[in-house]
Parts: structure tokens; C-alpha cells; sequence
């Protein structure tokens, strides 16, 4: 029986994605060949990647522009590197928004190339809301923030306007949610979380920020050399990119981001409506700042685990665990994941509730 599956990546991912990446695994567009043993440069793979790489764009709004479409490995964390090295200036400085491990990830990257200014961090509570109320130094080459943070299960609502680039680590809600994406200059997310299985990263990128900070980069690290290779410089990620077309064309006949938006807002009210309400349970970030993604909670009295962590097994939900640095648990509610698992994991809150 398939699971309730609330990994926080490698995540769901809708099950005729699952389905259909098996069967051309199998047999490539009824070629007589698999996709994994078929040339990069064929005629079947370059139509594959023109096609996410201009879906990619169409379901963000940003077809026409100005922007680009990769599909590059090395996830989301090589891209902690690829910023700075591509638009942090010799002794130049950027800034950062530390809201969580990731964003601190990116920042520790960062320092290799330049000074990093952190506008505002909220590390001294355990991350658990978005600071607010800072300033980002219009000097700096460009702005970094993290729009949700994926372990700490907080996500910004709002983004600050500023006059300098600005980069957004989406890792783990691209698509998810209705955003004036052309407010970004790079936006970068690993597959795994929203996307497509692991292996790939999207990143878009506003085309005339690039080829202005003065660096000699090596090839494989330039986007603007990416960018030329239409994301085929070397041998691309063939399955994760076909995969994550095949989620990307299942979320477009749904009606894109708006629709999945108001699926997803139902997902989160449905948990976050129970935490509150249930007296066994409490959320684990600032109310203001909740992620609609990944929602972290914690019981009031340890010593129901045991019996609330049988009750959910039993109940066929997988994934439920909190990241080590918060405890507890995290529903990670991606596009993929059903209302229905939701409403699965609310009954088993309430019977545990009944149950003491
Ligand atoms: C998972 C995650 C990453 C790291 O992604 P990798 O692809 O494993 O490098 C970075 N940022 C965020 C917000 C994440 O959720």
C-alpha cells in the first residue's frame, strides 16, 4: 500500500510521475531505447530539456523576460558557490539573511569569495521565525535569503524590496506558492524537494546581472557558459530533468501555481488548525511566519511518543520525524502530497487525544 509520505526530501512526487518515468526508463518515447542509454544530444533529449527548461519559465510568469532556465547538478548547495563566484566582485561584499542551517550554508560559501554582511539571523531562538525590521546596505553585489526553511519549518511571506540583485534559495517551495518571481534575480532550487527526484537544481537567472563582477570563473561553475550550452555543457542529469519535466508538466494540467496554491494553503490550515487546537500538541515556529511547506510541531508531554509514534506508523504515514535540531515532528506537505494524508495524520492527533 502506498504511504502517507511526509519526507522532507527526496520527497513525493504525484504518482503518474513515478508511472511514467518508470516506463521510459523501459522504452523513450516508444524508440526502443531506454533513457538512460540515449545520447544527451539526441533529438528526443535536446526536446526534453528545451521543453522544462521554457516550462520552468512559463509556470514562474517569467517567459520573455529576460531570464534563463538551467538544469545543472550538484544540488542546491553547489549553488552556495556558483552566487558569490558569479556575482560577488573582487573584495567585494553581499548580504545574507540568516534564517536556518541552509541559509547559514550559503553564507559559509560566501566567506571564500568576499565579506558577507548577515542583515539580521534569528539563531539565537533556534530559528524559529524570519527576522524582520532589517536593512540590506545597497552597496552590497547582491541580497541572499532563503524562502523557506525547510528544517525549522518558517518561510517568508513578504521580501524586501531593495535596489541590488537579489538571490532566493527556493529550494523548498518553488511552485508551490503565487510570487512575483521577476522581483529575483537568481533563484536556485534543488529538485528533491518540489521538483523531481534528486540530482538536478533549477536555477533561473536574470541574464544582464551576468559577467559584471570581474572574475575569471571556471567553465563549470559560469552560468553565463551554462546558459550559452542551452544547460547541456557537459552531460546533463538526464533522468532527474526528465522527471522533473514530467512533474512539471502534471502541475501545468492542474492549472499551475495559483491552483496548487490553494491546495497546498488547505493542506497547511487543515495541521496547523489541529496543533492549535489539540492540548497535546504546540507548533514549533512564530505563528506569523509558518511554513505552508513544512510544518514542525512538537507534544507538550514527551512521553506520548512512543504511543502517538505507533499510532501514526500503524495509520500508514511515513517521514513524520522532526530534523534532529528542532525534535519533534515535521509534516512536509509538498504539491505532491494528497489532502487526504493530511486529513490521515489530523484523525490520528485527535484519537491520540482521545486516547489520554
Ligand atoms: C535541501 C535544501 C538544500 C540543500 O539541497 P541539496 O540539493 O542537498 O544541496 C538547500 N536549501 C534548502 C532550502 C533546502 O531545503
Amino acid at each position: 500500500m502506498k504511504k502517507h509520505n511526509y519526507s522532507a526530501g527526496p520527497c513525493i512526487l504525484p504518482q503518474e510521475v513515478f508511472e511514467k518515468s518508470a516506463q521510459a526508463i523501459l522504452n523513450f518515447n516508444n524508440s526502443g531505447l531506454s533513457l538512460l542509454e540515449i545520447s544527451h544530444r539526441s533529438k528526443d533529449f535536446v526536446a526534453v530539456m528545451d521543453e522544462a527548461r521554457a516550462l520552468a519559465l512559463e509556470l514562474l510568469g517569467l517567459q520573455g523576460k529576460g531570464y534563463q532556465a538551467l538544469f545543472l547538478a550538484g544540488g542546491a548547495s553547489l549553488e552556495f558557490l556558483m552566487v558569490p563566484y558569479n556575482l560577488m566582485k573582487e573584495n567585494g561584499k553581499a548580504a545574507y539573511l540568516d534564517t536556518g542551517t541552509w541559509a547559514n550554508g550559503a553564507i559559509k560559501e560566501a566567506k571564500l569569495f568576499g565579506e558577507t554582511v548577515v542583515v539580521a539571523s534569528s539563531k539565537e531562538q533556534n530559528y524559529n521565525h524570519i527576522p524582520k525590521g532589517f536593512t540590506v546596505p545597497n552597496d552590497a553585489d547582491y541580497f541572499h535569503c532563503t524562502s523557506n526553511n525547510t528544517i525549522f519549518g518558517t518561510q517568508m511571506k513578504v521580501f524586501p524590496s531593495v535596489d541590488i540583485p537579489v538571490v532566493c534559495d527556493m529550494s523548498s517551495d518553488i511552485f508551490s506558492r503565487v510570487i512575483d518571481f521577476s522581483k529575483f534575480d537568481i533563484i536556485y532550487a534543488g529538485a528533491q524537494k518540489n521538483m523531481g527526484p534528486a540530482g538536478t537544481t533549477l536555477v533561473i537567472i536574470k541574464e544582464d546581472i551576468l559577467g559584471k563582477n570581474g572574475r575569471v570563473i571556471p567553465s563549470m561553475l559560469d552560468y553565463a557558459k551554462h546558459i550559452k550550452a542551452e544547460s547541456m555543457y557537459n552531460t546533463p542529469p538526464v533522468f532527474p530533468v526528465y522527471a522533473s519535466l514530467l512533474t512539471l508538466q502534471w502541475l501545468k494540467n492542474l492549472g499551475g501555481i495559483a491552483a496548487i496554491e490553494k491546495i497546498n494553503n488547505a493542506k497547511a490550515a487543515l495541521i496547523y488548525t489541529e496543533i492549535d487546537r489539540n492540548p497535546l500538541f504546540k507548533g514549533a515556529a512564530a505563528i506569523e511566519d509558518r511554513s505552508n511547506m513544512n510544518a514542525t510541531f512538537l507534544l507538550n508531554d514527551e512521553n506520548h511518543a512512543a504511543t502517538f509514534d505507533a499510532m501514526w506508523k500503524a495509520a500508514g504515514i511515513s517521514g513524520l520525524p522532526g530534523h534532529r535540531s528542532v525534535g519533534g515532528y515535521r509534516a512536509s506537505m509538498y504539491n505532491a502530497l494528497p489532502l487526504e494524508s493530511v486529513q490521515v495524520l489530523v484523525e490520528v492527533m485527535k484519537e491520540l487525544e482521545s486516547k489520554i
